[in-house]
């Protein structure tokens, strides 16, 4: 086979690269597949985090036809299944599923075909799993010729947290747990820490040996913008598109908050000539696969979706992923944005944030029936996802490092592409954390700053905060800036807000070289002009389609001059604080 493809080169005196050249056609394993097999064959238990379009199909397929009797493949998706299962016989591999488009005479089939041995590999939906006649089917083959492992494809459905959250997935053990020697491999695209917790956890695969390859997508630029005008903004991002030009004409998918907004946006695109259409859980079955073979077969189809266009969608040349609204995790924003460029070309992954999305999320939050524990970890989640928003420094490597991978600045960000002005922000951050620990630690954002700024509100008059050192300190930033300082020190871990107490900051260990003025703090400074301003000087093109050009510069010069002057002022002030 081809000499120059990467990992080991086939050794013909063993089983796994025999079946993998003879059987699937390769030359070789890529990156960790080789000892992932080599695990699973010897009985082992198994994670493996892999990319999507990584291989991790093989990583059980392989060791399927390896080791004796039938492999029990849990996919949560029944298209997913009719592909592999597709892809597998014309293979000449003996493959089959069980899920509710099974007729009884193809269900018969099945069970007749396990009990002789003559299946090597059957797909099963997770809620079949559990069905006396599945658990029957097991114990046959169990008797007959064997399992050979468990595999459990996206395994991150098992995360409470995540949103391919199955339920079905937190009793997979039950099931394996009946077969005590048989070997489980867990394989998914898309785990933080805690969803790999929670698959160890919850598969209870205790023993088992981690894989993780690099997440890094070299070909995709993450580009993340200040919300002013989603729409105006993402007309402007689509038509100047990549360095190559104009997304016209390009398949992406646009990401949207609610099943209204993917109409909203759709129909904006529509009348801007872009071939846009919805997608969202709310639609009839018929409609969302004709959106998706529309997707998938002809060109240039922008998807205007919910995150329920999800899973399974693996077109290699989405040239874009735009966000108009803030995701509520990095794992799910990472996962989303790597539908893009999966061919290895130029692919950009957008978004658009601000305020209002950080208020929404919370309250989402705030608002969801899970209970304190749920929403300390959406919380934490949200507050990675606002890490990675607001970063002044490479965001690949903020990703990959949410990922537990280490990586140098990667030059195909916007941060590296175009580094954000950085000013120092020590007085403004010592009189946000002075005023948090003043008012005891018990308040939001809101109040903060109204503090701050000297606002005689309600709340701060019946807390007579008004008569606090740091009442006021704060009127020479708008509070805009004092937002942005405040998610930034959020961010950082500096400040954090307590979701059990409504989002009540309080400070943390790092805010206290801060406060004791040992420690400067380095922000990014909120662009001084709304964001159509900035980008009609860079670039001409997008000018008429923000529907404002215009005054960019020299607003965007009083604003650094109002600034400049009330940072003077501001350390004058600096006496107020403690
Ligand atoms: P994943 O499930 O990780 O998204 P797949 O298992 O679907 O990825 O594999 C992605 C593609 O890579 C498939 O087209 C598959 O045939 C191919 N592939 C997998 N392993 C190898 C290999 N060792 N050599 C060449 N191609 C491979
Ligand atoms: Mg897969």
């Amino acid at each position: 086979m081809d000499e120059h493809l990467e990992g080991s080169e086939p050794q013909h005196e063993d089983a796994a690269a025999c079946v993998l050249h003879d059987v699937f056609g390769f030359g070789s394993f890529r990156g960790a597949q080789r000892e992932i097999v080599d695990r699973v064959v010897a009985g082992h238990d198994t994670v493996v985090l892999m990319p999507t379009g990584g291989g991790k199909s093989l990583c059980y397929q392989l060791p399927a036809l390896v080791r004796p009797g039938v492999a029990v493949v849990v996919s949560p998706l029944i298209a997913l299944m009719h592909d592999q299962v597709e892809a597998l016989r014309l293979l000449g591999v003996r493959a089959a599923f069980w899920n509710s488009t099974s007729s009884a005479e193809e269900s018969d089939a099945v069970r007749r075909d396990v009990r002789d041995g003559t299946i090597d590999l059957l797909y099963v939906a997770p809620e079949r799993l559990l069905m006396p006649s599945f658990l029957r089917l097991l114990d046959d083959a169990a008797a007959g010729a064997g399992i050979a492992l468990f595999a459990i494809d996206e395994a991150h459905c098992v995360s409470q947290w995540g949103h391919d959250f199955r339920p079905e997935y937190l009793r997979i053990a039950e099931v394996t747990a009946r077969f005590p020697g048989v070997p489980r491999i867990a394989l998914t695209a898309t785990a933080d820490a805690l969803t790999r917790r929670e698959i160890h956890e919850r598969l209870r695969l205790d023993g088992a040996a981690e894989f993780v390859s690099s997440f890094d997508r070299p070909n995709i630029r993450y580009v993340v913008e200040e919300k002013s005008d989603a729409r105006a903004q993402l007309l402007r991002f689509l038509e100047q598109g990549n360095d190559g030009g104009t997304f016209r004409g390009s398949a992406g998918i646009v990401y949207c908050q609610s099943r209204k907004r993917t109409d909203e946006i759709s129909t904006f695109l529509r009348q801007k000539g872009f071939d846009a259409i919805a997608y969202h859980a709310g639609l009839p079955s018929e409609a969302r696969s004709a959106a998706q073979q529309r997707f998938r077969r002809d060109e240039g189809v922008v998807v205007v979706a919910t995150i329920a266009f999800g899973m399974g969608i693996d077109k290699p040349d989405v040239r874009f992923v735009a966000h108009v609204d803030l995701p509520k995790s990095l794992e799910g924003y990472y996962q989303e944005t790597g539908r893009a460029g999966r061919d290895g070309e130029p692919a950009v992954a957008w978004m658009a944030y601000g305020l209002a999305d950080v208020v929404q999320q919370r309250s989402f939050i705030r608002q969801s029936d899970g209970g304190p524990e749920h929403q300390r970890v959406d919380s934490m989640k949200l507050d990675a996802m606002l890490g990675y928003a607001e970063a002044a420094t490479c965001r690949r490597r903020l990703l990959l490092a949410y990922f537990d991978e280490e990586s140098g600045p990667c030059g195909n960000c916007d941060t590296c592409l175009e580094p954000p002005q950085l000013w120092d922000a020590t007085v403004p951050a010592q009189k946000v954390l002075s005023a948090v620990v003043r008012t005891g630690q018990r308040f939001g954002a809101g109040h903060v700053i109204d503090v701050l700024l000297g606002k005689r509100t309600d709340k701060v008059a019946s807390w007579e905060h008004d008569r606090l050192p740091t009442f006021g300190v704060g009127s020479d930033l708008p509070e805009r800036e004092w937002r942005s300082v405040i998610r930034q020190l959020v961010a950082r871990s500096v400040l954090s807000p307590d979701p059990g107490r409504m989002g009540a900051l309080t400070i943390t260990e790092a805010a206290r070289p801060i406060l004791d003025g040992v420690e400067t703090v380095e922000l990014r400074r909120l662009s001084a002009a709304p964001a159509r301003n900035r980008s009609s000087s860079r670039s001409r093109s997008g000018g008429s389609a923000a529907g404002s050009a215009g005054d960019g510069a020299s607003s965007a010069d009083r604003a650094l001059f109002e600034l400049l002057r009330a940072e003077r002022r501001s350390i004058a002030d600096a006496e107020g604080v403690p």
